[in-house]
């Protein structure tokens, strides 16, 4: 493995585009509870998947009972949400924050919706599945933190007029246009990608990484850090896998990365 870290580090240094691209298996160091792994949380509720899969509609139907259900007033899935706002980053999430602040990471694409990223003080980060600490409305697109609106009457409405929702995208409910735009033009656009705990395979996150790799130009570098080989590796859309947890392996690429740097300058 020390090798491939080397590796990873000089490939960072030499890169002028790099971006990351995260996912559930970055939080799982923080106890962010994963959902269908043997403990997970629809593996041992089925009742709990069955209302996930019905929440958007149950928004566009009865934003009341949603934001009921949401707050935790009805049901359990509010008791998940508070969990999860209380989540603290690990030094996976500080790694990156650290190689954006070195001036090599230029941006964040992430599945995960703890704001962890921006909490461990990632500034360019692209929550492709939304947060659980803002509002969206869907009609206009406007985002806005829970300090900003009331949520004594439910549903909280936007200025437009329009119904909020929580950032978080459930399933059935489209990628925000905005989100998938920027995430796609940053896919195309870098010369090396970090793919950080994720298989990615749910769609459409899972065309990242193959735009990354089939989309572009000049050659670029795909690097995996995961605790298994993925799809991504399988495939061969990945050049190497740096296989173990995101919270050893990034911490010890970004001091391969300060030692590099030392020794050339
Ligand atoms: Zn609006």
């Amino acid at each position: 493995m020390k090798g491939l870290i080397e590796r990873a580090a000089s490939d960072l240094i030499n890169s002028k585009r790099a971006i990351a691209l995260t996912g559930a298996g970055i939080s799982t160091e923080s106890g962010i509870p994963d959902f269908r792994g043997p403990k997970g949380i629809w593996t041992t509720d089925k009742e709990a998947e069955a209302k996930a899969y019905e929440r958007y509609e149950l928004f566009l139907r009865d934003p009341k009972s949603y934001w009921e259900e949401m707050l935790g007033e009805k049901g359990t899935h509010g008791a998940f949400y508070n969990e999860v706002r209380k989540a603290e980053p690990n030094p996976g999430h500080y790694a990156l924050a650290e190689l954006e602040k070195l001036g090599i990471v230029k941006c964040v694409i992430t599945q995960n919706i703890d704001g962890l990223h921006p909490k461990a003080g990632s500034k360019n980060v692209i929550e492709y599945h939304g947060s659980v600490h803002k509002l969206r409305c869907p009609s206009c697109g406007s985002r806005c933190g829970f300090e900003e609106v009331s949520l004594e009457k439910l549903p909280p409405y936007c200025k437009c007029g329009g119904v909020m929702k929580y950032d978080v995208v459930h399933f059935k409910e489209p990628i925000p246009f905005d989100v998938m735009n920027e995430a796609e033009k940053e896919a195309l656009e870098c010369d090396l990608m970090l793919i950080c705990g994720t298989s990615a395979v749910v769609y459409p996150f899972a065309s990242l990484p193959r735009a990354a790799k089939l989309g572009r130009r000049t050659s670029g570098t795909i690097i995996e850090i995961n605790a298994e080989p993925t799809p991504l590796t399988r495939e061969g859309i990945s050049d190497y896998l740096i296989q173990g947890k995101t919270g050893e392996v990034l911490p010890q690429v970004v001091e391969a990365v300060r030692r590099w740097r030392l020794n050339r300058d």
